[in-house]
């Protein structure tokens, strides 16, 4: 017996060979299995409202069996499975509108905190100096003894020397 080719869509396996493999990817009904598991992930609002718009399938929902499977036109969902969809649609709206729910003139209030920051600033420009001191981590050794790649540069920053060449 040769391998068999398992269709998940499908959840029915075949005898695998290029033939069947190429009859079933392109038949109507592995086409459908494949569309309604995308559905799956489609937005749970949408999905909803198609399976609201079907009737139950009374077949599946007595004996939890359908030979139809993704391809009934009716209903395969329960009245959980639709509560709990229903769930997630109300839960996806209200994510939603708190996303957009952004205060309205946030940027002004940002500008506006802004100037406020910059003008304080400026009437305070000595404290901002004062508080600018290069202050070293607790715990470092004595600053002579720090190599000159850690110690803070000097008031008005390194002296550029002349014909510096980078090795
Ligand atoms: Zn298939
Ligand atoms: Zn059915």
């Amino acid at each position: 017996m040769g391998k068999r080719y398992f269709c998940d869509y499908c959840d029915r396996s075949f005898q695998d060979n290029l033939h069947n493999r190429k009859k079933h990817l392109n038949g109507v009904q592995h086409l459908r299995a494949k569309k309604a598991w995308y559905d799956l992930f489609r937005d749970a609002a949408a999905v909803l409202l198609e399976e609201q718009s079907k009737k139950p399938c009374r077949k599946f929902l007595q004996t939890g069996q359908c030979d139809f499977g993704f391809n009934c036109r009716f209903s395969h969902m329960t009245e959980e499975g639709l509560e709990k969809l229903n769930a997630q649609v109300q839960e996806e709206r209200r994510s939603k509108e708190e996303g957009a729910e952004v205060p309205a003139g946030t940027v002004e209030d940002w500008l506006e905190k802004r100037a406020k920051r910059v003008s304080l600033a400026q009437s305070n420009s000595s404290l901002t100096e004062k508080t600018l001191v290069f202050q070293y981590p607790p715990g470092w050794p004595p600053i002579q003894d720090l190599p000159p790649s850690l110690q803070a540069p000097p008031p008005g920053g390194w002296p550029i020397l002349p014909n510096l060449q980078w090795g």
